[in-house]
């Protein structure tokens, strides 16, 4: 197992080098370790999933609001299917909450059962019109004006955090070398892919773009010139805890050309959060917080759920789609380059991030990559960070046998001694506080670390000598 943070990279000849450990990256990276090929997995920041994938809605999409017949519609509905079942498997944290998409006119009322249709063509079926009244009665504390809902019921709630984890967990455990800290600055072709790297080089017979918002500068790199990613900032704000009962369901808009629209969700975590907005901005690290997109959000919020504005913030964060002009993704492969792009993995990457895996193995062995046979992954079994489950600080057996459970370090969020020290000793360690928050979710309630911050930093530099 191999999991590098500075250093000198390894000389050998990879089968494959996948560029971005995000969620798509990792996935990737998970199902080629089922073939006996020699892979690595790099990213120029200090952990997996710290690019879009750790700032989303979190949300497991149908796919019922795709574009019927593209390339996205067909992986979300697969990748949904794999990663509800993966995600069962392997203790993420999930919860099956539904979503009610909710006409507030008549306009948005009329364009209900279109979106019904819509949903049949994508090949999903459960979709059920709901008038005011039996809507009032599901989400009683919605603002007035709300004229009907299509439900949505398998739009679930995920942990977009243990997802990228898991896989990551499971490709370096299967063999895969995961080099962090670790930007890909120039490709150089030939008989074999050179990789000029911040931390030296590395060669590869192919070469996987899952660079997300950089994905159209990595292909430039190789000579192609397909698409240009320009990043759609989402923000949110994250509601606390105690706003969680005023919603059951995900409360979802009717849809408009620039996406899917401000939504109201609860989170796996208790929370609940309002947003994203979707700002077309020219600034790839642009992932601050706005006064005037924060006031949008509130005055949106206000009219879905007005009690919502009322309730504590507990932080607020945004995200960066990396959208490309086009109303599907850009996977793409390059036979002759020994080359596959996967580009334009906008809104919904998280959703498809199994399926898309599955497509772009494909795509490698169609390229002329020998997979030779898949074998069955050794299963991982995460730890829970979700409510919908005990946590270990509920579970008097876990307490029993090892009293680190039972001593709490963060309690806003109920983070304990045991769950800390897992983190840090676990296949893929943190590489920040940050990092160290999404496995745990110390430092995330409503006192932002104010409280244990000393404490959790102490242990996280104790843990890392
Ligand atoms: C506001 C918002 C809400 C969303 N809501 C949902 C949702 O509810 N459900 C859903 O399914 N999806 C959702 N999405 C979409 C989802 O988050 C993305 O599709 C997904 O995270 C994209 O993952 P990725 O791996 O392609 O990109 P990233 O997570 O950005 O990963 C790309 C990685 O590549 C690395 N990298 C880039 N260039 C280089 C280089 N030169 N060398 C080395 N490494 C490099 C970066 O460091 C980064 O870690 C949402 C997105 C946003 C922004």
């Amino acid at each position: 197992m191999t999991v590098t943070t500075s250093g000198e990279l390894p000389e050998l000849l990879h089968d494959v080098i996948v560029v971005g450990a995000g969620v798509v990256g990792t996935a990737i990276a998970r199902e080629l370790a089922r073939h006996r090929l020699r892979i690595a997995l790099v990213d120029a920041g200090d952990d997996v999933g710290n690019g879009t994938s750790k700032a989303n809605t979190a949300i497991l999409h149908t796919g019922f609001d795709a574009v019927p017949g593209t390339l996205e519609s067909r992986l979300v509905r697969e990748g949904r299917r794999r990663l509800a079942a993966y995600a069962e498997q392997s203790g993420i944290p999930l919860e099956p909450v539904g979503a009610l998409l909710v006409a507030w006119d008549p306009e948005q009322l009329a364009t209900l059962p279109a979106l019904a249709a819509k949903a049949v063509r994508n090949g999903y079926h459960a979709t059920r019109l709901l008038d005011a009244a039996e809507l009032a009665r599901r989400e009683p504390h919605l603002g007035p004006g709300a004229l009907g809902a299509l439900e949505v019921p398998d739009e679930w709630i995920i942990c977009p955090w243990t997802t990228t984890l898991a896989y990551a967990t499971q490709a370096v455990r299967a063999g895969v070398d995961l080099h962090l800290n670790c930007r890909v600055q120039s490709v150089t072709g030939g008989r074999h892919h050179e990789l000029a790297t911040s931390r030296g080089l590395l060669r590869t017979r192919y070469l996987v773009n899952a660079a997300g918002l950089h994905a159209d500068e990595l292909d430039r790199l190789l000579g192609r010139q397909d698409f240009t990613v320009t990043p759609r900032r989402g923000q949110l704000i994250v509601y606390d805890k105690l706003a969680r009962p005023l919603v059951g369901h995900i409360l979802l808009p009717v849809p408009t050309a620039l996406g899917k629209g401000v939504l109201v969700a609860p989170t796996v975590y208790g929370n609940v959060i309002l947003g994203p907005t979707a700002e077309d901005l020219d600034d790839k690290r642009a992932t601050g917080s706005s006064a005037e997109g924060l006031e949008t959000l509130r005055a949106m919020g206000a009219r879905i759920l007005p009690a919502l504005i009322d309730e504590e913030v507990t932080a607020v964060y945004a995200g960066l789609r990396a959208a490309t002009g086009q109303d599907d993704y850009r996977i793409r492969a390059h036979p002759r380059l020994r080359y596959v792009t996967v580009g334009g993995i906008r809104s919904t990457g998280l959703t498809a991030s199994m399926a898309i895996a599955g497509y772009v193995t494909g795509l490698l062995g169609d390229a002329g990559l020998h997979l030779g046979p898949a074998r069955d992954l050794e299963p991982v079994h995460m730890p829970n960070i979700g409510e919908a489950r005990p946590r270990p600080y509920q579970r008097a057996d876990l307490i029993a046998a090892d009293p680190a459970y039972g001593s709490i370090v963060c309690h806003c969020e109920r983070v304990t001694h045991g769950e800390i020290r897992d983190a840090l000793t676990s296949t893929v360690p943190p590489g920040s506080l940050d990092g160290l928050r999404r496995r745990t979710r110390a430092r995330g309630g409503r006192c932002q670390g104010f409280y244990c911050g000393p404490s959790v930093r102490a242990l996280f530099e104790d843990g890392r000598r």
